[in-house]
């Protein structure tokens, strides 16, 4: 990892000019704009391709800065100071008076907000006047990027600078729930579910597959590696890679683990450069064994089940 203070200076530079640049997060890396520029946020979705109507997830440095564009309730106070910062996103009312651009949003009156804890990118949060968008730093419907080399593939020349944090420490996207309402989850991601269920004492609605959608990342295909993926499989295909989570005894050179000693964190982590670097290998499918369905499983489950529509 490349890393030093002027990186952060260039960074800012960039996006004080209204450009979009890749930042590092402890989920996966992020395409940031400026949050209160129609012009910056528009950016963002001609470069992933995002349809309009797919708000974006705005990062803020600190409460009181959320506070000059949301209004704030209980159940956010008891998750922020238990999981802020960190792999948790609030969906919460905007207020009226909010700079936030009406393209963020597709002029909804509600606002996806995350506090990252990724240290460089606090560090340049906290040097702008500005909250930043950044949705994945992906094309749409492919897979998440999750060290600035994957942004670069993503992107090429179209952006111009990515701010290298290293490898994303926990590489799945923010767990998702929705405060302007009676709370219900979103989208499975780098949070477990049943630790906000302890935290707020009750059990949650998921609502991951509603009839009408929310959210993009609640499509049927996403985070796709561009080939084909088959989930439970016990034996693979000949020329198909195999991705395991639990190391065995033998190790052809098709078979990709996620995890040295079996541990889900690790195999979430893991799981997106793995199934990016077997499609730049050549390999034209993909099969993945069982994974536990338990803590993080659940989200690498998700995962795998979007990526399996291609
Ligand atoms: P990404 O940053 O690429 O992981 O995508 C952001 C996710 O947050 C998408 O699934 C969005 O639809 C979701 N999201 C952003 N804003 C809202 C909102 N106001 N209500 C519900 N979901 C949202
Ligand atoms: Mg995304």
């Amino acid at each position: 990892m490349k890393f030093n203070q002027s990186n952060i200076k260039k960074a800012k530079k960039y996006l004080n000019k209204n450009y979009c640049i890749g930042v590092p997060t402890e989920t996966v890396y992020g395409l940031a704009a400026n949050a209160y520029s129609n012009y910056a946020v528009k950016k963002i979705f001609r470069l992933k391709k995002r349809p309009k109507s797919n708000p974006l997830i705005v990062h803020y440095s600190n409460i009181n800065d959320l506070k000059k564009d949301c209004l704030i309730n209980n159940n956010f106070l008891k998750l922020y100071k238990k999981f802020s910062p960190g792999p948790l996103t609030y969906v919460l009312n905007l207020k009226k008076n909010s700079k936030i651009s009406k393209v963020v949003t597709n002029k909804d009156n509600s606002l996806a907000v995350r506090f990252p804890k990724h240290k460089i990118f606090k560090q340049l949060l906290n040097k702008l006047d500005y909250p930043l968008a950044a949705p994945s730093a992906n094309i749409s419907t492919r897979l998440s990027s999750v060290q600035a080399s994957d942004v670069n593939e993503e992107f090429g020349n179209s952006i111009k600078y990515v701010l290298d944090g290293g490898k994303c420490s926990i590489g799945l996207e923010s767990t998702i729930i929705d405060l302007t309402n009676k709370p219900r989850i979103l989208r499975l991601g780098g949070l477990e579910v049943s630790k906000i269920e302890k935290i707020l004492g009750k059990k949650l609605k998921i609502n991951i597959n509603p009839k009408k959608k929310i959210s993009p990342g609640q499509s049927q295909l996403h985070y796709s590696p561009g080939i084909p993926l088959r989930m439970n499989v016990i034996k693979p295909k000949k020329n198909e890679a195999y991705i395991l989570v639990k190391k065995k005894k033998i190790s052809p050179s098709n078979y990709f683990y996620l995890s040295k000693k079996n541990n889900l964190k690790e195999a979430a982590k893991n799981l997106y450069s793995f199934l990016r670097k077997i499609k730049n290998e050549g390999y034209k499918s993909i099969a993945v064994e069982k994974v536990q369905n338990i803590g993080i499983g659940q989200s690498i489950n998700d995962r795998l089940k979007r990526a399996s529509k291609f």
